[in-house]
């Protein structure tokens, strides 16, 4: 009866054990997916408590997205439903371009959005591009990195940023492009703990408790610790590193490669 606000979102009430998520819930894919991600949001709250207030945080801004999307890459897989009882028989290996294209249109084809929206206001903001330049800078950004031109001529007073809530939200955006390759990093390291053999896209660790203790002990840091500490208590790495986004897609890469070949991708700028 009245109007609210339906993005999901995750709370932490009293800096201890009061969380919630806070969302319109249907029963269907996007917010069973949407649930895992915001109670990851929880869960990573959960586990810094302890934390003096200056540390409850992620330990850089990318890694609460990432952790929640990490999860993520687990309860989507056709494995994790079918431990849960949805699904009762495992899509075989047919099934599995299918299932790459569409995580790679959502994943792949953030990465260069997620890179642009930045990229376009570090130009406003250290004085690159003046208030004139504004839209066709965003439009050249999004043919420099996405290939994309608008879809007609835009007029003189055109503001096509604006529209992406992050821009007069004032929400800095590197954080989505570091969550995207974090996510792959903590969903391999996860996996080879499991001891799991099959493709990375196959791979849900539900049920894990080794995983999921190494996991909490590098969500306990919060902020304590600079990230590539963080990182390292995860996945022995100290970097951020997007071979693990190369691994996961590459039966799609094999896939494209072979449909592409003797065709002319890519764009001008
Ligand atoms: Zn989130």
């Amino acid at each position: 009866d009245r109007e609210v606000v339906c993005h999901a979102s995750a709370w932490d009430l009293d800096n201890a054990d009061d969380i919630r998520i806070k969302m319109c819930t249907q029963v269907n894919g996007d917010d069973f997916y949407t649930v895992h991600h915001e109670l990851v949001h929880n869960y990573y709250q959960r586990a810094y408590k302890d934390q003096p207030f200056l540390f409850k945080n992620g330990a850089n801004d990318g890694f609460h997205e990432a952790i929640g999307d990490f999860v993520g890459l687990s309860a989507l897989t056709p494995t994790y439903l079918n431990q849960i009882g949805l699904l009762q028989t495992v899509p075989g290996e047919a099934e599995d371009i299918p299932f790459l294209l569409k995580m790679a249109l959502d994943k792949i084809a953030f990465l260069p959005f997620g890179l642009m929206v930045d990229r376009w206001r570090w130009g406003v903001f250290n004085g690159e591009t003046s208030p004139a330049e504004y839209n066709d800078a965003w439009s050249a950004n999004m043919l420099r990195y996405q290939g994309l031109v608008p879809p007609g001529p835009r007029p003189a007073n055109a503001f096509d940023a604006g529209a992406k809530y992050h821009i007069p939200g004032n929400t800095p955006y590197t954080r989505y492009f570091l969550a995207h390759i974090y996510q792959f990093q903590f969903h391999k390291a996860a996996c080879e703990q499991a001891g799991w053999t099959g493709p990375l896209h196959r791979c849900s660790v539900y049920g894990n408790e080794e995983v999921g203790a190494r996991f909490n002990a590098m969500m306990e840091m919060g902020q304590s610790r600079p990230w590539p500490e963080a990182m390292q208590a995860f996945t022995g790495q100290r970097e951020n590193d997007a071979s693990a986004v190369a691994d996961y897609f590459a039966p799609l890469n094999t896939w494209l490669t072979a449909r592409n070949r003797g065709k002319d991708c890519g764009w001008e700028t």
